[in-house]
């Protein structure tokens, strides 16, 4: 096909592969870059809502993730000595599913490759020229009417198109693993609940991602020398949680400790390159949107690109104008959620300002059925 367009896309993250399947729908031809030597994803489970399900939809990935994810019957609050402080129901038309990371990288992994991306691993990027090339450590240069910067929160895309950067750090980071869930794990309430344990000092949130698996993300001050170790300091966690002190120390080795930070970009494209996922608008994890985010944004940059047709720079344009708003109010939530303890006394968090991005119908899903 002689028009056919061609995008370059460093990192291969959810972001990645939702942007590079999203164009080969639209007839371009597409490649990622990944760094590591693997396709695969670091971190434990994660939360998907409404609006990334329609996103799965969109890609072709919806029916592997739903499948063996997790669709908790509430979300609750509770405090260090087990009683009930807040409670929430999300409903069908508001889906809140919890997952293993790998299961849903898993099953975008596959879309991806069905809707034939190229892939190539150890392929580290450095750079973007906004003329439409990636730059690889190797001295490759790889030319595209579009390249996309998906490399993540430390973004060397982002870097090098020296585009304005507003980095904020927050007090609070978590420590987040995968445990085996037992059949009698919880017995003062509905195991299958999602549920924050907040502590005067920690906070547990409890996250059963499947029968077997459950995803524990446990938030400390970054300052707390001694809670936020890994191997994690489990009489600490224990004495903070004796409901969970079982949960707890079946805890092994595992585990990573990161720090919350919301970075907000001048704009997210120069010339032929654009930004998306963590490298353009990475948020705190308190609202469960970030992947959420970079996908809906990968889709929608897909979408306005194939509207604005030969013209790249247009589309991107239509693209901000359409996609940022909702990100920003969402990196704002976010924020706000880490500094007030949203929740921690009682307050039920889920209103309609924090479950706007969840009810948001994503560009490119508006027909969608499910
Ligand atoms: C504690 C925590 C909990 C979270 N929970 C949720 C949740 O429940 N729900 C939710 O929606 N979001 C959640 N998020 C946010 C979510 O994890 C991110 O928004 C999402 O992973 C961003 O995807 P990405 O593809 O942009 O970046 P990444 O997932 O970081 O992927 C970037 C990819 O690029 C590769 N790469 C990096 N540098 C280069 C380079 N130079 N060249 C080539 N490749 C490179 C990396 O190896 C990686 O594969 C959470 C985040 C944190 C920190």
């Amino acid at each position: 096909m002689a028009n056919r367009k061609h995008v370059e896309i460093a990192g291969g993250g959810f972001a990645g592969l939702a942007a590079a399947t999203a164009f080969r729908q639209r007839g371009w031809t597409a490649r990622i870059h990944e760094a590591a030597s693997e396709l695969r994803t670091f971190g434990a489970g994660i939360f998907i809502w409404e609006n990334g399900l329609r996103v799965l939809k969109a890609l072709g990935a919806y029916e592997a993730v739903v499948g063996a994810a997790h669709q908790a019957p509430g979300y609750e609050g509770r405090d260090s000595g087990d009683r009930q402080i807040s409670y929430h129901t999300f409903g069908n038309d508001c889906r809140m599913l919890t997952m293993t990371r790998q299961h849903l990288y898993s099953a975008m992994f596959a879309a991806a490759e069905a809707a034939g991306v190229d892939f190539e691993t150890n392929s580290e990027i450095v750079a973007a020229d906004p003329a439409g090339r990636l730059i690889g450590a190797d001295g490759r240069t790889h030319k595209a009417d579009l390249v996309v910067g998906a490399d993540g929160v430390n973004s060397k895309v982002r870097e090098s198109l020296d585009v304005a950067t507003k980095r904020t750090t927050f007090t609070h980071g978590v420590i987040r693993l995968l445990v085996g869930r037992r059949d009698r794990d919880l017995t003062s309430t509905n195991p299958d609940n999602v549920i924050n344990y907040w502590g005067p000092r920690l906070k547990v949130l409890y996250v059963p991602c499947n029968a077997d698996e459950l995803y524990l993300a446990m938030m400390v001050r970054k300052d707390d020398a001694e809670a936020r170790v890994i191997p994690v300091h489990k009489d600490i966690w224990s004495t903070e949680f004796p409901v969970l002190a079982h949960i707890i120390g079946r805890i092994g080795d595992q585990g990573r400790f990161d720090t919350y930070e919301t970075t907000k970009l001048d704009r997210m494209s120069v010339g032929r390159a654009a930004l998306v996922g963590d490298s353009a608008h990475p948020m705190p994890p308190t609202l469960g949107q970030g992947a959420g985010c970079a996908i809906m944004n990968a889709l929608g940059m897909a979408v306005a690109l194939d509207e604005a047709g030969d013209d790249i720079t247009d589309g991107l344009r239509l693209w901000e104008q359409r996609e940022r708003p909702l990100t920003e109010h969402t990196q704002d939530i976010s924020g706000q959620y880490v500094r007030a303890r949203a929740g921690s006394d009682g307050a039920n968090k889920w209103d309609a300002t924090a479950m706007r991005t969840a009810r948001h119908i994503p560009t490119g899903t508006a027909g969608i059925s499910f």
